[in-house]
């Protein structure tokens, strides 16, 4: 919006109205032990010139015509942005970074020993193995009609004790975040044994 005519073209002020992301940064948070990556995201400027004695330009506010945008889903345990483009139909995928602490994690080695875990690490070595999360459906779960890798807890757990849970497969754990799973074919093999003798 220009305010004045003295002639000349105006650049555009306003913001990129364009859907999804125009741009991700990369921000190092330094902690007393340690450099955390964390990402956000970007609005950046339309591009567009008004010309002279013009108010406005015609259309929308972009900062490139038919320019890139991310996607702006982010992966649930890391918060790093998918890394397709905006509307993309296929399963969200990025390259992940730092695990953020939840209440399913909180208490893992970290904590102690102040190492860094990469959500794609988190599971690596660790060979078969459920992950825990919250049961979606306590009365699936008593009537046995729930997928084959769900298993429920009966005994009350930490965090929540009072929010029934389920252990759940590694391969569940990542169809619930929408990305895909960042461990390879082999890996996610091993770990897909954890409950294999219900399987069989
Ligand atoms: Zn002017
Ligand atoms: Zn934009
Ligand atoms: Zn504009
Ligand atoms: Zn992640
Ligand atoms: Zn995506
Ligand atoms: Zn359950
Ligand atoms: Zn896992």
């Amino acid at each position: 919006m220009v305010d004045h005519f003295c002639g000349n073209e105006h650049l555009c002020q306003e913001f990129c109205e364009d859907d999804g992301v125009c741009k991700v940064v990369i921000e190092p948070k330094q902690q007393i032990t340690r450099t955390k990556y964390i990402q956000s995201n970007e609005k950046l400027k339309c591009s567009k010139k008004i010309p002279p004695n013009e108010f406005e330009h015609i259309g929308k506010h972009t900062h490139k015509e038919d320019g890139f945008h991310y996607c702006n889903v982010k992966c649930k345990y890391c918060e790093y942005y998918c890394t397709l483009p905006y509307g993309h139909t296929q399963i969200h995928e990025t390259r992940h970074g730092n695990m953020k602490p939840n209440e399913f994690t909180s208490d893992d080695n970290f904590e102690f020993t102040g190492q860094e875990v990469l959500c794609n690490l988190k599971c690596k070595g660790l060979g078969r193995h459920p992950h825990v999360d919250y049961c979606q459906n306590e009365e699936n779960c008593r009537l046995g009609n729930q997928r084959i890798d769900i298993q429920h807890i009966d005994e009350r757990a930490h965090p929540h004790p009072d929010r029934p849970k389920d252990l759940i497969s590694h391969k569940l754990y990542w169809e619930r975040t929408g990305f895909k799973d960042p461990y390879s074919v082999q890996e996610q093999k091993e770990f897909a044994k954890w409950n294999h003798e219900r399987m069989d």
